[in-house]
């Protein structure tokens, strides 16, 4: 009972206390009277059953109404009135009525105010009332001294019991105020510590969200990011219509400038390039990232073809102006190579052609002698025989200004100038395959065997870039080999034969990179004997 007592409301569990205590004092002071009046014992069994059992029978009631307390608010009223029947069918004992009326009217003013004592004053006339109606008025109001003590020590029992429970119950309410004060004063504590925590974890998943687009070594863009981008620039500009320049770099020899210099001074030679490409890519629109290894891309929004030539040129000196000394370029420092593509109306306009075109200029560039900045052809190749020689293929022109002293190589050079226009002539006249593979054998043939002869004369005159312009004789003659291979397999139209064979491997390289030697060769350093003026 205790336990099941405790699992009810406060004023479920008060009001059970109350009730049994008061009405059993009630029950000994009618016991009291009526043993005075000299009744039998027999007219106490109302008594007993209102004033001892009515309680528990109450109590019962609240526990299991699935709202006890507005049950118990209600037995309140029940208790006026059937306290009124009592009362009467005693014919109004004084003090019993008193003590009857009194806690009942208290109970409910403490729990409703004054409706709660008007209300319980109806209650207690109807019960009255009533009882009269049935049995009817009778009034009796005397009580022997043992009942009137009793009445009086029991109602003051009552009231100091009624005091003791609302100052306890005050206490308890203070104490649970204070209580929660502090609560709500460590709720807002923690909520600034977590609103500090949610800072944190926004800063935190920021500076995630960078670390996954960024590459750790450079702090450029990375590749992933790269290519979730790129997809969307390009549709954004071709939506526009604007034009979209993709530039592919990679370092010279870099390779050699690792195994020279170590991989940490290739790490630094990086960043270097890095922040150089960071450096020109200031716009907003623009997007410089590491492509991988020495390699990046600038992806240049709103840039056509000609303006991304010129910033690739100022870029390409940029890195040049770094002045980072490598021994194994011709050029004694660290260089640069530069393939760009331009989306157009009509080409590479997709980011699998774009990316395509901007490496197959990027190639161009390092066969040419590297150092150097390629476009890819501004219109693409069609596949009807008419139409698929570049407008840009034109006879080569051999100009005095190309001859470098020496009879043997200066003849070469007019050679291969020939061999190109003679394959130029044969594809403009549409000569069957088998001719115009000819034509390309004898230029790749006469382009190694001048390769040797040149060779032979750098190393004889100390040249001290023989080496290196070896390296890049054998990477021409193997390319062209590769795209001979495949124009006589009828895997190409010759068409990118011809370009690399006549503008990369005769015109660029002839015209480029042999250029650095000329001045070696006309400072007197070669053989008497194979002069030209000899
Ligand atoms: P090319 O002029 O034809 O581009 O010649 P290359 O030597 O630059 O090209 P290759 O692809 O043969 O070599 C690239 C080198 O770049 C190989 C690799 O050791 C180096 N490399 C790639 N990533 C890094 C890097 O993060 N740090 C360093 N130090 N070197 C790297
Ligand atoms: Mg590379
Ligand atoms: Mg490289």
């Amino acid at each position: 009972m205790a336990e099941q007592l405790k699992r009810q409301p406060w004023l479920v569990r008060t009001h059970y206390r109350l009730r049994a205590a008061s009405f059993a004092m009630l029950f000994v002071a009618t016991a009291l009277h009526l043993t005075e009046q000299g009744e039998p014992a027999s007219v106490l069994l109302p008594a007993f059953l209102l004033l001892l059992v009515y309680p528990q029978a109450q109590y019962w009631r609240a526990s299991r109404s699935a709202d006890p307390i507005q049950t118990e608010l209600q037995s309140l009223l029940l208790d006026s009135f059937l306290l009124g029947i009592f009362v009467a069918a005693l014919a109004f004992p004084l003090w019993i009525s008193f003590a009857a009326m009194l806690g009942t009217l208290t109970n409910n003013a403490a729990n409703k105010g004054w409706r709660g004592a008007r209300n319980a004053l109806a209650a207690l006339g109807c019960g009255a009332v009533l009882e009269m109606a049935f049995g009817g008025f009778h009034f009796s109001p005397q009580t022997g001294l043992p009942a009137t003590a009793f009445c009086i020590l029991g109602l003051t029992g009552y009231l100091l019991a009624m005091n003791h429970i609302g100052f306890s119950r005050n206490a308890q309410l203070r104490h649970t105020r204070k209580t929660l004060q502090l609560r709500e004063q460590e709720l807002l504590l923690a909520n600034d510590r977590l609103s500090q925590h949610l800072g944190e974890i926004d800063i935190l998943q920021e500076q995630l969200r960078e670390q996954a687009v960024r590459d750790p070594l450079t702090n450029l863009y990375n590749r992933r990011y790269l290519d979730s981008t790129l997809e969307r620039e390009l549709s954004r500009c071709k939506r526009d219509g604007q034009a979209l320049s993709l530039m592919m770099i990679d370092v010279d020899h870099f390779k050699n400038f690792n195994d020279h210099y170590g991989h940490l001074a290739g790490d630094e030679a990086l960043k270097g390039v890095a922040y150089s490409l960071q450096a020109s890519a200031k716009r907003a629109s623009d997007l410089a990232a590491r492509y991988g290894g020495e390699e990046f891309t600038w992806v240049l929004a709103d840039t056509d073809g000609p303006t991304a030539m010129r910033l690739a040129e100022e870029f390409r000196l940029a890195i040049s102006a770094l002045n980072i000394a490598h021994e194994h370029s011709l050029h004694g420092r660290l260089t640069v190579s530069i393939g760009i593509a331009t989306v157009s109306t009509t080409a590479y306009r997709t980011v699998t052609a774009l990316t395509r075109a901007a490496d197959e200029s990027l190639y161009r560039a390092k066969h040419g002698g590297r150092n150097q900045v390629r476009l890819a052809p501004m219109v693409p190749r069609r596949s009807g025989l008419g139409n698929r020689i570049p407008a840009n293929f034109v006879p080569l022109v051999w100009h005095e200004a190309h001859e470098c002293g020496d009879a043997t190589i200066d003849g070469q050079h007019q050679q291969l100038f020939r061999d190109a226009n003679n394959i130029l002539a044969a594809m403009m006249e549409a000569k069957p395959r088998e001719a115009v593979a000819l034509l390309f054998a004898t230029l790749i043939r006469n382009a190694t065997e001048h390769f040797d002869a040149e060779e032979d004369i750098l190393v004889s005159t100390d040249y001290p870039g023989a080496v290196l312009h070896a390296a890049i004789h054998r990477e021409l003659a193997e390319h062209a080999d590769y795209l001979l291979g495949r124009y006589t397999a009828v895997e190409s139209d010759g068409i990118e034969l011809f370009q690399f064979l006549a503008h990369d491997l005769v015109a660029r390289h002839m015209l480029g990179a042999d250029r650095a030697f000329f001045d070696h060769l006309q400072q007197g350093a070669c053989l008497p004997a194979r002069r030209l003026a000899a």
